[in-house]
């Protein structure tokens, strides 16, 4: 995380995905280099529902370097069949949203990977929090994959 970028500690501070980038909150995370990390969503819409953020913080898409989206976008392409194959699903959706009017919710850019099931419910959202246990096993899985990816 470089501070410098956005000038304001306390805006890295109070951000729990740079709490994250930083050790400081726990997550189920799936890679992490230089430019990106990917975790777990806490509150899936499905089991497998990822988050792909750039390690510098950018409130949304509007601020995001042609480099840095493009290191999510080449991390959303090694990670998205990885997470396909390991959640056996036909399909998988990508959104990603900007600013609370487009329904963005945690305000440090993030690409959500959804994998889709025939049945799975078309929303942008999961409505509870997902057992941290079952998150921490296929995170394990994906993990492993993701290396012979
Ligand atoms: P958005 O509405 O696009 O900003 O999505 C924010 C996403 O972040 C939601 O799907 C939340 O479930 C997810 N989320 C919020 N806090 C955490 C966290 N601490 N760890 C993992 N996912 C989170
Ligand atoms: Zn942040």
């Amino acid at each position: 995380m470089q501070q410098g970028l956005f000038g304001d500690e306390s805006v890295a501070q109070n951000c729990i995905f740079c709490k994250i980038i930083a050790g400081k909150a726990p997550a189920h995370i799936l890679y992490q280099d230089e430019q990106v990390l990917s975790f777990l969503d806490i509150s899936p819409v499905s089991a497998g529902h990822s988050l792909i953020i750039p390690t510098n913080h950018h409130d949304n898409i509007f601020s995001l370097s042609g480099e840095e989206i493009t290191a999510v976008a080449l991390h959303a392409k090694r990670l998205a069949p990885v997470v396909k194959r390991v959640t056996k699903s036909p399909g998988l959706a990508i959104h990603q949203l900007n600013g609370r009017a487009a329904g963005q919710t945690v305000f440090h850019y993030h690409m959500h990977l959804i994998p889709c099931q025939h049945d799975t419910p078309k929303q942008l959202h999961g409505r509870r929090a997902a057992s941290q246990s079952a998150l921490a096993e296929l995170a394990v899985e994906i993990r492993q994959a993701l290396t012979k990816a």
